[in-house]
C-alpha cells in the first residue's frame, strides 16, 4: 500500500462513514479504528500520514511489536482479539487505550486483579455474542446487562466503557441487522450506567452497523487493501 492507495482507502471510508452517520444525525459521531492485524508497521505509518490515528490488533504479541515500531507516532492502540489469561500482564504493560474483547465476568475480574497489583486502570468493552454463533466469543444478550453491572460492581480497576459485537456471519442482511439491533438495545440500557461506546461494524457491514447506532467501527481489509 503506497501513499496514493492509503489516501484513496481512507477517503473512501470517511466518505461512506459520513454518509451513514449523517442519516442518523449531524451529532452522531463515529470513531474509526483501523484494524491492522494483517498489515505491516509500514502500512500503518502510511495511513497515519494521511490522517488515521487509531489502530487495533488482535494478538498481544503483534500489538507489542507494532507499538514498539511506531512509538514515535502519536497513535492510539486498541485490542480487539481473544485475550488469554496468561497474556493479561503483557497486555496491561502495553497500555492500550481500549480493550474491546472482554467476553466474560471471569475475564474482567482476572484483568481487574492484575491491574490492582500493578496499581493501574484500563478501559474495556464487554463483548456480546448477539449473533448467537458458536464460533464467536462474548456473553449472550440475555445476561449482558446483568454481567455489565457485575463488572461495574466488582472491578474498580477497569473502566467499563460500553459494548462490542461482531455482526452475524451470514449474507442475509436482515439477520446481520438483527444482531446489531440487539447490541444497540443493550447499549441503550447501559448508557445510564456510563456506557459510551457501541463498537460494531467491520469492512463488510459498517454502514449497516452505523445505521443501527454504532459509534465505533473496526475496519481492517478495506482500509488496508492494495
Ligand atoms: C479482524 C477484525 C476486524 C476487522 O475485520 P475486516 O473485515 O478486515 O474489516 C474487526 N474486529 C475484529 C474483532 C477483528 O478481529
Amino acid at each position: 500500500m503506497n501513499k496514493l492507495t492509503a489516501t484513496r482507502n481512507l477517503d473512501d471510508l470517511i466518505t461512506r462513514v459520513e454518509g451513514a452517520r449523517l442519516k442518523i444525525s449531524e451529532h452522531h459521531i463515529v470513531k474509526i479504528i483501523g484494524i491492522s492485524k494483517y498489515s505491516t508497521s509500514k502500512e500503518i505509518e502510511e495511513l497515519y500520514n494521511v490522517g488515521q490515528r487509531a489502530f487495533g490488533e488482535n494478538k498481544v504479541q503483534d500489538l507489542k511489536i507494532k507499538t514498539q515500531d511506531l512509538e514515535e507516532l502519536p497513535l492510539e492502540w486498541h485490542f480487539v482479539g481473544t485475550l488469554q489469561k496468561n497474556k493479561i500482564n503483557n497486555l496491561i504493560d502495553l497500555n492500550p487505550s481500549l480493550i474491546h474483547s472482554i467476553d466474560s465476568l471471569e475475564l474482567a475480574q482476572e484483568l481487574n486483579k492484575k491491574l490492582e497489583v500493578k496499581n493501574k486502570k484500563l478501559s474495556i468493552l464487554l463483548q456480546i455474542n448477539s449473533a448467537y454463533e458458536d464460533t464467536k466469543s462474548g456473553v449472550i444478550p440475555e445476561v449482558a446487562v446483568e454481567i455489565y453491572k457485575q463488572i461495574l460492581d466488582t472491578c474498580p480497576n477497569v473502566r467499563l466503557k460500553g459494548v462490542m459485537s461482531i455482526g452475524a456471519h451470514v449474507s442475509d442482511e436482515k439477520i446481520v441487522k438483527e444482531s446489531f439491533k440487539t447490541t444497540k438495545k443493550i447499549y441503550d440500557e447501559l448508557v445510564p450506567f456510563g456506557a459510551k461506546y457501541c463498537s460494531m461494524g467491520m469492512s463488510s457491514d459498517y454502514e449497516l452497523a452505523i445505521a443501527c447506532g454504532s459509534n465505533m467501527i473496526r475496519v481492517g481489509s478495506t482500509l488496508f487493501k492494495d
